[in-house]
């Protein structure tokens, strides 16, 4: 069993089972036993069996926010929406069993056609920052697409993911075909990679371990597309409206305390907008309402676990904060948003991923300077860019190395289009139309005339 503690009090709140290797290997062998079933449901049942399972998670959001209030510290607004996305990626990918069509493509003697399979077994490995959606962008297009799925939970966040699988079977879901396998990542997580009958592994978490995961799936030849890390820049230039600008960039990188792959983390403000831009920026992150994520009004709540506060304070620990916003205190996990200034691109907190609600701000000179800045990461997975030039923001946006921009906005993530990193943020794409795609093997038949 594995204790949880609740981020915003510290204090115990319950605890989760753990599964032992062979209890991993029984939920496999399941998964692997209902697959031949599941694929061959009709593409119009299949499609039927993921609405009803996103129409029973629908009448459950609130008791599954409420979950991911007290398990992840996640605020009551975010936690709703969490849970609306797993319904909402279920209605998506509930159309594609019917629409998982193959090409016919000219040949001399014969016809030639292509066909969409399911791969059988796919592992699903998600980190505790999003529970909900990240586990949902992995098993809502897999089990479209005529997959059976095992999930592991990260081990500080299982609640949330052990009921959805509770609610799969309510909904009719056979047995065996969504598991849920809550545990340890050097348990749980390795069997998926090393057991011979998972064919897919999409793991989401940090880029150390994803690497692992990669070099363990090689041994197989074993499919696997990883969603990693991000240092992400927001690009703001002197045309932009600055004011705008400013007051949404605490948002870009403090929501979820700033525990988001896709986290602004770096802001890069062009010289002559700087001394503005910082003006009207301290306003907005000391307005920031950290509060018990339980309240309704709360932006932003504490830090997962006191390992991972611990972790975040060090760096600010070598750092000047140039300001902060404040934070409710007491035993809970928390830090405030905090504002670093930087012209030192060899900083830790300029390079590395802090994965909490800090932020490092750096002037820029002229366009090339700001790529050049933005690109100079080892990692690419989002970015923003604010101007009023329309051109600008099209160049920029195709010049930083990243899988995921926005112009004058912050959005990154829909499930109805492509998700994932350049460089070390990752490997393959998860979410938009072609996600079923991604847990499918493509075969081509020739038939001669
Ligand atoms: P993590 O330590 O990499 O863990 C992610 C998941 O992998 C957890 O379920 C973990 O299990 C499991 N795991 C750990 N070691 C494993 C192993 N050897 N084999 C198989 N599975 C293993 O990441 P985290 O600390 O939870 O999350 C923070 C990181 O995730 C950040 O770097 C963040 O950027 C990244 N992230 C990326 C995205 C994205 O979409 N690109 C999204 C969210 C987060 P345990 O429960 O035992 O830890
Ligand atoms: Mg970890």
């Amino acid at each position: 069993m594995t204790t949880l503690i609740s981020p915003a009090t510290g204090q115990r709140i319950g605890e989760a089972p753990s599964a032992s290797l062979a209890e991993s290997d029984a939920a496999i062998e399941r998964a692997a036993e209902a697959f031949p079933a599941w694929r061959d449901v009709t593409p119009g049942e299949r499609a039927r069996l993921l609405r009803r399972f996103a129409a029973v998670v629908d009448e459950h959001i609130e008791e599954l926010a409420d979950l991911e209030v007290r398990n992840a510290g996640h605020t009551r607004g975010n936690a709703r929406w969490e849970a609306g996305n797993v319904r909402d990626c279920l209605n998506y990918y509930s159309a594609a069993p019917e629409r998982l069509f193959g090409r016919q493509i000219p040949v001399a003697g014969g016809v030639d056609v292509t066909f969409h399979e399911p791969l059988g077994v796919v592992g699903i490995i998600v980190p505790w920052n999003f529970p909900m959606p990240i586990a949902a962008w992995g098993f809502a297009p897999a089990l479209a697409a005529g997959n059976t799925v095992v999930l592991k939970p990260a081990e500080l966040t299982p609640l949330t993911a052990i009921r959805i699988g509770e609610l799969a079977l309510e909904a009719g879901l056979p047995e065996g075909v969504l598991t849920v396998v809550p545990g340890k990542g050097s348990v749980v997580g390795e069997r998926f990679v090393t057991h011979p009958l998972v064919r897919k592994i999409a793991f989401t978490g940090s880029t150390e371990v994803g690497k692992r995961i990669m070099a363990g799936c090689a041994e197989q030849v074993k499919k696997v597309t990883l969603e990693l890390g991000g240092k992400s820049a927001n690009i703001v230039f002197a045309d932009a409206d600055i004011a705008a600008a400013a007051a949404s960039a605490p948002y870009a990188v403090f929501d979820n305390a700033g525990q988001d792959c896709c986290a602004r983390s770096r802001i890069l403000v062009e010289r002559s907008a700087y001394d503005e831009f910082l003006g009207r920026l301290e306003p907005a992150v000391t307005a920031l309402r950290v509060l018990d994520p339980g309240d309704e009004a709360s932006e932003m709540g504490p830090l997962i676990s006191a390992g991972h506060r611990d972790s975040v304070r060090r760096y600010l620990g070598d750092v000047d904060v140039a300001f902060a916003g404040t934070d409710p205190g007491g035993p809970g996990f928390w830090v405030p948003p905090s504002v670093v200034l930087t012209d030192d691109t060899a900083a830790p907190i300029w390079r590395e991923e802090v994965f909490g609600p800090v932020v490092a701000v750096m002037p820029f000179d002229d366009e090339a300077h700001a790529v050049e800045l933005a690109n100079d990461s080892d990692f690419g997975l989002s970015g923003s860019i604010y101007t009023s030039d329309l051109g600008r923001g099209l160049r920029v946006a195709r010049g930083v190395e990243a899988g995921n921009l926005s112009v004058n906005s912050h959005s990154s993530v829909r499930y109805w289009t492509p998700f994932g990193g350049y460089k070390q943020s990752g490997l393959g794409r998860e979410l938009g139309p072609d996600a079923p795609h991604a847990f499918t093997e493509e075969k081509n038949v020739f038939i001669a005339h």
